[in-house]
């Protein structure tokens, strides 16, 4: 890869580049061409034990530091990251195949938000004063206090943002961070931590390991890791959560979903049509909070089909690095054929096919954005995360139906509604089985509010505030203030 913004490594441990060819090879592979773009390696046991003993040695230092000081350094990475915004988002549609016209406005701009949006709040990171009457005056204090090491574990979906999501959290706390990226996606978390360095983080603080599923169980099991954050499938959940929790560990689990979009008659037909094509083809439908099933109201569901089939005409598919492209490849060969299998399911057990369905007649992991009608609750592809541009159309007839058939699943990551009525519209979120909903809008995820999921989805949240107490905990300190009264 001739690219200026190249990770030189692959591996970040102690506030600089590590190679180790010993690993097993790790190809970064270009998903719109089938290229090899980069060639890393696993880590091997040593760099493994070196980035926790960076981190585990770094983590005081960095906790010592005020929470201003560790604020204007995320805030200052902040700033590098949209300065290199051009050749960051051009990185990432190398690693991850999603078209420029999205990485330049999604991946690291949102790292970027976060770093900045935590850099914010780590200066104010104060406990509580407790008065506690009695002769005395007693009184207690709490202290928020960073957990210490956190590993973070990453999907290959959003390998700049999700660094980022737990990465500067966990900093502004004064934890440190051991992270391992997706192999399928392992270039852009080294920049991250490149920046971060370059921004004025100690050597140690944000460590970045290549490696497969074996990397990311050690780092999960060892007795230096306070803290497991993991972005991945709901099985990958369960044996990070199962480990996480031999050693009492703290854990935030990000994981799949297969959310319902429930749009009703009177809903702005184009703004429920925008809805689910951002709530589906995005990313090329590789988003965990997709709203993949998307219940329309019979009396508006012919006219729904007719705009939607429209709409997707327009889609530009080809090379991802030409800004007028604005959909992508599969991240992956196997994910492609994942998602075709999911396709002939879909056919198999009797969905109509709208429009889609086929791989593209393109170079690269392209399969056409899809579109399936008359699917019943009990299909394959209603039940079970695609994780592809496949979307499923439901009819349904009145509200409570359509409550009771959106909470009829195992995941509870999303849900969206679109309606004109108020009442309903909050009526119906209220009762919705999910951590992150959206009205008359979809999959937007700022910063600000707080993101994740209920149900297999996961566990604890990311972004906004909510996130801090994921990485931090409180200690309670009693102060007697007169003389001690004890019965003998
Ligand atoms: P996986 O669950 O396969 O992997 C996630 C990460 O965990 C990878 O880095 C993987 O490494 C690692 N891993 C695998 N096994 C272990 C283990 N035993 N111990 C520690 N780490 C392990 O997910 P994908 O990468 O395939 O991503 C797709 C999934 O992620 C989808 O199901 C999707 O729903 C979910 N996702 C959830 C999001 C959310 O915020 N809720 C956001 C994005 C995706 P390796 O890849 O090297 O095996």
């Amino acid at each position: 890869m001739t690219h200026t913004a190249q990770p030189t490594a692959s591996h970040f441990i102690n506030g600089a580049y590590v190679e180790d060819t010993a690993g097993s090879e790790i190809a970064c592979i270009y998903p719109a061409s089938g290229a090899v773009v980069a060639r890393l390696h696993s880590a091997t046991p040593p760099l493994v034990e070196a980035a926790l003993a960076a981190a585990k040695a770094a983590q005081p230092v960095w906790a010592a530091m005020s929470g201003t000081e560790r604020g204007r350094i995320l805030r200052r990475a902040s700033d590098m990251i949209r300065e290199r915004n051009e050749d960051l988002s051009r990185l990432e549609t190398l690693d991850t195949g999603k078209p420029l016209q999205e990485t330049l406005v999604a991946d690291a701009t949102s790292a970027a938000d976060a770093l900045e949006y935590f850099g914010g709040l780590a200066g104010s990171l104060t406990g509580e004063h407790i008065p506690l009457g009695g002769a005395g005056g007693d009184w207690a204090y709490t202290v928020r206090e960073p957990l210490g090491v956190c590993v973070g574990i990453g999907a290959w979906n959003y390998p700049t943002q999700i660094a980022c999501w737990k990465g500067a959290p966990a900093l502004a706390c004064g934890n440190t961070m051991v992270f391992k990226p997706s192999e399928t996606t392992p270039l852009c978390a080294l920049k991250i931590a490149e920046i971060l360095h370059e921004a004025g983080a100690p050597a140690g603080v944000f460590n970045v390991v290549q490696g497969y599923g074996d990397v990311g169980a050690t780092l999960v099991a060892d007795d230096r890791v306070a803290k497991v954050s993991l972005t991945g499938s709901v099985p990958t959940g369960r044996k990070v959560y199962a480990a996480a929790a031999e050693g009492m560990k703290h854990v935030t689990m990000e994981l799949g979903g297969k959310s319902p979009l429930i749009i009703f008659d009177d809903a702005d037909l184009e703004d429920a049509v925008g809805g689910a094509v951002l709530g589906n083809f995005y990313s090329s439908g590789q988003v965990c909070s997709n709203g993949t099933r998307v219940f329309v109201q019979s009396g508006i569901r012919e006219a729904f089909l007719t705009r939607l089939t429209e709409r997707l005409k327009t889609v530009v598919m080809g090379d991802p690095l030409e800004e007028a492209t604005n959909f992508g490849p599969m991240v992956s060969e196997a994910q492609m054929n994942i998602v075709l299998g999911y396709i002939d399911k879909g056919l198999e057990e009797g969905a109509r096919l709208v429009t889609g369905g086929r791989r593209a007649d393109l170079e690269g992991f392209f399969i056409e954005p899809t579109v399936f009608a008359d699917v019943t609750d009990t299909m394959t592809i209603a039940r079970e995360e695609i994780f592809g541009p496949v979307l499923s159309v439901f009819e349904f007839a009145d509200e409570g139906e359509a409550v009771a058939r959106a909470n009829d699943t195992s995941f509870g990551l999303s849900a969206g509604v679109f309606t004109r009525d108020l009442t309903r519209a909050h009526r119906v979120i209220g009762q919705l089985e999910a951590g992150s909903c959206w009205i008359n809008t979809y999959n937007l995820a700022p910063v600000e509010a707080p993101f994740g999921g209920s149900k297999l989805s996961g566990v604890g949240r990311e972004n906004s505030k909510e996130a801090i107490y994921h990485y931090s905990q409180v200690k309670s300190v009693y102060v007697g203030m007169g003389p001690v009264d004890a019965p003998f």
